[in-house]
């Protein structure tokens, strides 16, 4: 007979304490054949988990951030020194100085 997995939601730090009781129940009902291992993840499998879940919301903002973020291109004004610019822009929209921005998409 094949065994299913399932997961057991716990408190923190109360994972080793809900498998002690979950083996004591299993041996005092006598299912000891009908389960397999009751695995508590450890502190690399923690690690893991927190690394996954930080580049899951990093990339999370940075979606957020490219899809807010208005189009504009680098090119730094050579008088007031503002960097991002709209793609068509003839002049610096901060001190009107003429700029001369290489349209890329040729
Ligand atoms: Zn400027």
């Amino acid at each position: 007979m094949s065994m299913r997995w399932y997961v057991v939601h716990a408190y923190s730090q109360y994972e080793n304490s809900v498998k002690k009781a979950m083996v004591e129940r299993i041996a005092r009902a006598g299912l000891q054949d009908k389960f397999g291992d009751i695995l508590v993840p450890g502190a690399a499998g923690r690690l893991i988990s927190i690394l996954i879940m930080i580049g899951g919301v990093s990339l999370f903002f940075r979606l957020i951030q490219v899809v807010m973020r208005p189009n504009k291109v680098r090119y730094p004004c050579p008088s007031c020194g503002l960097t991002r610019h709209e793609p068509d822009a003839v002049h610096c929209k901060a001190c009107g100085q003429l700029l001369c921005i290489v349209d890329d998409n040729d």
